[in-house]
């Protein structure tokens, strides 16, 4: 007899009073969870295919449906949870390595929500971002060191090349392949609209989207999948990825099921072969190796186009960053440990890097000690969820913020945690013809474009209430936070008072 060790971690409630038995849930749920029995004409659900993804919640015309956390329980106390019950046996069953999507869901402190945002009351005045203007515009690339004037005393221009963002939010690294061409559509759209960048992911960029040129980065990674003199060409700039915040220190893998079609042409690679990104680059083992590839990347696209090294954030990675930034690059962004992501080992998610907070703390720090803040640009990404986190990140020392699940959330995802299945019911992180067209390009950049404008209100409001009127003022400009309830060792990494200093 087989022994069920698993319990669903949730039960559908369906009312039977107000089911019409439209079979809507059936049809929609890639999952398989609803069928419909003509014997008895009755809908029925299987709890355990259910993943809470909420298509068929959002779907219902009755609101006959709901989604409740399963009453089991294992029997668990403060050392086995049932979370770690239930991992065990998984793996007691599949002898494989646990994968799960999206984010680290561990409870460690979320520092953005232990620090306050300051107001200008009486003696400083605030500024009313409606009549007065604010300068959101910020540009990401290194800045010279000295100013150098010709014979005539005006000035040379010896700025290296630059991004230029209307505001200072990115969409970040996303590949075609992990997301859909509707996503990806959608993403390169409301980045053209805005007037700020995408970015391609190791995916290669599709030909479809080399039209959004100006606001593309495209990414090299350890595969070196889709790179070619044309793509490099193509982009407004070029990351190197080195790490990524949900799996520091470990590769990436597209299964061969996933290589299929435009995704294998845009990765150059045969179709149904798997995608394998090694861990290292084979041919970086130093920053002088490093220095290598920024130079090469450099030399490929005429020296017109910023070069950025994305790593993840992990214990050293003030030290780290100190020599990137010496390597020639001229921006670097930091990935943290709440990084979204389509597919990673469990286990490295949720215990490996750092909280990007205090990555960002002791980056900024260390390279205004070193007096090089200046020559590169930081770009903090892993898990940015609302303008008040943005607002943070750049008090704490962020030039612009790399935005990628609440990008997702708005294209309609429901944080899930499905992606490695292939199996989105929203037609994001999927291949499935039937799937992908769920996403509808024409609203979905429009969600897009409607946060960023929801974001840029709420960050011009912040802005006025603290007396500030450009991000430039903003940037490390941590006298206007304050930590409430962290200790001193904390405060000290992050560089604030606590509230009441
Ligand atoms: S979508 Fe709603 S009304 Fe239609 S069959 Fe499913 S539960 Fe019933
Ligand atoms: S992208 Fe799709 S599969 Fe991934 S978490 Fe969101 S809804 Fe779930």
């Amino acid at each position: 007899m087989a022994v069920n060790y698993i319990y669903p971690e949730y039960e559908i409630i369906r009312n039977n009073d107000r089911c019409i038995n439209c079979r809507v849930c059936e049809k929609q749920c890639a999952n398989s969870v609803h069928e419909y029995l003509p014997d008895t004409d009755k809908m029925i659900s299987d709890d355990a295919k259910c993943v809470n993804c909420h298509r068929c919640v959002a779907l219902c015309l009755t609101r006959a449906l709901k989604i409740v956390k399963s009453g089991n329980t294992y029997r668990e106390n403060a050392n086995w949870s049932g979370k770690k019950m239930d991992e065990l046996y998984r793996q007691a069953e599949s002898g494989g390595v646990l994968l799960s999507s999206m984010g680290n869901p561990e409870p460690y402190p979320v520092y953005f929500d232990k620090i306050l945002i300051n107001a200008s009351q009486v003696t400083n005045p605030s500024i009313d971002p409606l009549r007065e203007p604010m300068e959101m515009r910020v540009k990401l690339g290194a800045k010279p060191q000295i100013v150098r004037r010709d014979d005539s005393g005006s000035i040379i221009n010896n700025l290296p090349p630059q991004l230029s963002l209307s505001l200072p939010i990115m969409f970040s690294a996303m590949s075609y392949g992990s997301l859909s061409y509707n996503a990806h559509e959608s993403l390169a759209r409301a980045a053209q609209e805005f007037d700020i960048l995408y970015n391609t992911g190791e995916g290669g960029l599709h030909e479809d989207f080399y039209r959004y040129s100006k606001n593309t980065i495209v990414q090299v990674a350890s595969g070196r999948f889709g790179v070619h003199p044309g793509y490099l060409q193509a982009a407004a700039a070029i990351e190197i990825k080195m790490g990524q915040g949900a799996k520091p220190g470990i590769g990436g893998h597209l299964p061969g099921s996933k290589i299929v079609g435009d995704i294998s042409r845009t990765r150059m690679i045969p179709e149904g072969s798997d995608a394998i990104s090694p861990a290292p680059h084979h041919d970086i083992y130093s920053i002088e190796d490093l220095r290598q590839l920024v130079y090469s990347l450099k030399t490929a696209s005429n020296y017109q186009k910023p070069i950025i090294v994305k790593i993840a954030a992990v214990h050293n990675v003030a030290a780290i960053v100190s020599g990137i930034a010496r390597s020639g690059a001229d921006i670097i962004a930091l990935d943290g440990f709440r990084g979204g992501t389509g597919a990673a080992p469990a286990r490295i998610r949720d215990h490996v890097g750092i909280p990007i907070e205090l990555a960002l703390a002791s980056v900024d720090k260390r390279l205004r000690d070193e007096g090089i803040r200046d020559l590169v640009s930081i770009v903090a990404a892993g898990s940015i969820r609302s303008s008040a986190d943005i607002v943070k990140a750049v008090a704490l020392g962020a030039d612009a913020v790399y935005i990628g699940t609440a990008s997702l959330l708005a294209l309609g995802c429901h944080l899930c945690r499905s992606c490695h299945t292939g199996r989105c019911n929203w037609g994001i992180a999927t291949q499935i013809p039937e799937l992908t067209k769920r996403l509808n390009p024409d609203i979905g950049y429009k969600r897009l474009v409607n946060l960023l404008s929801a974001w840029e209100h709420e960050i011009k409001e912040m802005m006025g209430g603290m007396g500030i009127n450009s991000i430039e003022a903003l940037k490390g400009n941590r006298l206007m936070l304050r930590g409430i309830g962290l200790n001193e060792k904390e405060l000290e990494v992050l560089g604030i008072y606590h509230a009441g200093e």
